[in-house]
């Protein structure tokens, strides 16, 4: 599509669908139950958007028109204001009407992937979404080719003055568009520069040969990345070493050929900087968003001075888990404290988050009474329904909420999560014109962590038995081992590799690893093994092929934590400045709504704000542990009594 920022569909790259929700197969539950024997009071209510397929294909029709309207009003935007208007807002309506006509289709295909018939109306809005952004080419171009005081003096006029800030964002870069024929030569160049990408994908996904390993149920465990994550978790120290060793030396077997991919990806990063006269690839990521490259570089250097608070966390957890010798990389998930974890009922989930999320306000709550008595949200597992979890908000729908509910308390917190994505997409949708319905990348991940932080420390400020206690003091440590330390790690890699493009260096499998290790070496410090093989997982981050993603995810946990703590310490105004960041949309620059809500990601002080965080749950899970009673049982090679 043409828009400029990502709709608010986008919230579907959740890390994981919930900080820590990783998709954990269920290996040994019993096969789902089939959609149509489920309580449908469970299940979302698309008829909202379209009563049936048919209605469907009637809107498919009208905007199949409506999109060949759009061509023809080729060189007319420039002729008067209200040309000009009316381009424009042509431009909105076929936007949020074919997201719609595509969230559906897909939310559709979602609940049961077997089916034909929705998969084929999902190709079908894709058709059409590109037929729309084959047929906008001249969009851009044009505008720019009017003369911005005659734009400035037509924006004054009703109904044209909010497309100010999309003006000025369009100007803004205006000095790295190109001549039409360098343009027309730069998407040439688009699928040639694509190819390291799909050939990274493609291995990985299919062509690397995974292997097999005995599960602590005696039985052959093919270790698949998912297989593999779910290994980390198990209490069976032996699976999870054998489990580590498979995977890496799959990676391993493959990495002359990652190494390659990846310095593909770099070089393309590089050559479209270049091309678009950016110093650097770094420029021209952040750019795209208008970041001061302190973004950047502020999170990577506090990050830096507090890497002592992780490795006081690798120590305590070799201490936890009585790990006398040493702690490597598969002893860094395992839970901390002893017994089974227990479950939650759907209903007792509702409960809490509505319980949980009750510091933010009236206003807030309202919209998550709403999702649960509307029916926005798809809760349990069925045959065929996609995993994971997600949030599909539109301009024209409720926000509507996947999840394949379990009942762990893991599923509870995503449930906060999304929900968190779901009232963004409403407020948004509620305050904003089309235009600015969806949010800046650099914030897509703010509103669900911040409802996710309060949740968990609402529930932590009600609990006061010190097992229960240390599990969800854990489970937040891990929350920013994984998307503070763990992501800022990356990115310091991101950064190096892009750099080793840009001066030419040579990008072997050997020195890109080299780099990897150094900076893994460095940050989880002098008690962790580097164990061999560790240093490939630096050739196997999909993330490193989308030109700079992974430093959001450690940014927005910081902005979100830093907003949380006013938030429950009940500052005077933050409250108001929160809903006010919802009800933005993208109609600001993502810095300026995360400064005015109470986080200034220019300055160090959200990073610095956040280790505080982890130092004070670091201290009282340091004491809760320090009772033996707590202390996990470390299995090895025995049966697992607390498998999950
Ligand atoms: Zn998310």
């Amino acid at each position: 599509m043409t828009r400029r920022h990502a709709p608010s569909a986008s919230a579907m790259r959740c890390l994981a669908g919930g900080l820590l929700a990783i998709m954990l197969p269920s290996l040994t539950a019993a096969a789902p139950p089939e959609r149509t024997a489920m309580d449908a009071r469970f299940q979302w209510d698309l008829t909202p958007m379209y009563a049936d397929a048919d209605a469907w294909g009637a809107h498919y029709r009208q905007l199949e028109a409506l999109v060949s309207a759009w061509a023809g009003r080729k060189g007319s935007a420039g002729q008067s204001a209200a040309s000009l208007l009316e381009t424009l807002r042509l431009r909105d309506q076929l936007n949020i009407q074919i997201e719609k006509l595509s969230a559906f289709a897909m939310m559709r295909r979602d609940e049961d992937m077997r089916q034909a018939a929705p998969q084929a109306l999902y190709q079908r809005a894709q058709t059409l979404a590109v037929q729309f952004e084959e047929s906008s080419a001249w969009f851009q171009p044009e505008l720019l080719a009017i003369p911005e005081e005659r734009i400035r003096s037509w924006l004054r006029e009703p109904g044209l003055e909010i497309y100010s800030h999309y003006f000025d964002d369009l100007w803004r870069t205006r000095k790295h568009v190109l001549t039409p024929r360098e343009e027309e030569l730069l998407a040439m160049a688009g699928k040639a520069t694509e190819a390291a990408p799909d050939a990274f994908g493609l291995l990985s996904n299919t062509e690397l040969r995974w292997r097999t390993v005995k599960n602590p149920a005696g039985e052959d465990q093919l270790i698949t990345p998912p297989a593999f994550l779910q290994a980390m978790y198990s209490p069976d120290r032996r699976y999870r070493r054998d489990a580590f060793a498979a995977l890496h030396d799959s990676y391993l077997d493959a990495r002359r050929t990652l190494a390659a991919t990846l310095a593909g990806a770099m070089h393309r990063d590089w050559f479209y900087a270049k091309a678009r006269r950016y110093p650097t690839s770094l420029d021209r990521a952040l750019d795209a968003e208008n970041l001061p490259a302190s973004v950047y570089h502020g999170l990577v250097r506090t990050v830096n001075e507090h890497r002592h608070l992780l490795h006081r966390f690798v120590a305590l957890k070799q201490k936890a888990l009585r790990l006398d010798d040493e702690v490597h990389f598969y002893d860094l998930y395992v839970d901390l404290v002893r017994g089974p974890e227990r479950q939650y009922a759907f209903e007792e989930a509702r409960q809490m988050v509505i319980e949980g999320i009750a510091p933010f306000g009236p206003e807030y709550a309202g919209v998550i009474r709403r999702a649960f008595d509307s029916q926005w949200i798809d809760v349990f597992e069925n045959q065929g329904k996609r995993g994971g979890a997600y949030n599909m908000g539109t301009y024209l729908s409720p926000p509507y909420v996947l999840l394949n509910y379990k009942g762990t308390f893991n599923d509870v917190s995503t449930l906060a999560h999304e929900l968190g994505h779901a009232a963004q997409s409403w407020f948004a949708r509620e305050n904003q014109p089309p235009a600015y319905a969806g949010y800046p990348m650099f914030t897509a991940e703010v509103a669900s962590t911040a409802a996710e932080i309060v949740f968990k420390q609402s529930i932590l400020d009600r609990t006061a038995a010190p097992g229960a206690r240390a599990f969800l003091i854990h489970q937040m440590l891990e929350d920013m081992r994984q998307t503070v330390f763990r992501q800022t790690q990356f990115a310091e890699f991101d950064l190096a590799a892009h750099t080793m493009a840009e001066r030419g260096d040579p990008m072997t499998a050997d020195a890109l690893m080299k780099v990897g290790r150094e900076i893994y070496a460095r940050y989880y410090g002098p008690d962790f093994v580097m164990d061999p093989g560790l240093e490939v997982e630096c050739l196997r981050v999909p993330h490193y092929y989308r030109s700079y993603y992974v430093y959001r995810y450690a940014n927005s946990y910081c902005a979100a934590a830093a907003i949380a703590r006013r938030i429950l310490r009940q500052e005077p105004g933050a409250r108001d400045a929160w809903m006010q960041f919802l009800k933005t949309g993208n109609s600001r620059y993502a810095i300026d709504m995360l400064r005015d809500a109470g986080a200034d990601m220019t300055t160090p002080r959200p990073i610095e704000e956040a280790m505080g965080l982890f130092k004070q749950w670091l201290d009282e899970l340091d004491r809760l542990l320090a009772d033996e009673a707590l202390a996990p049982a470390n299995t090895e090679g025995q049966a697992a009594e607390n498998q999950r």
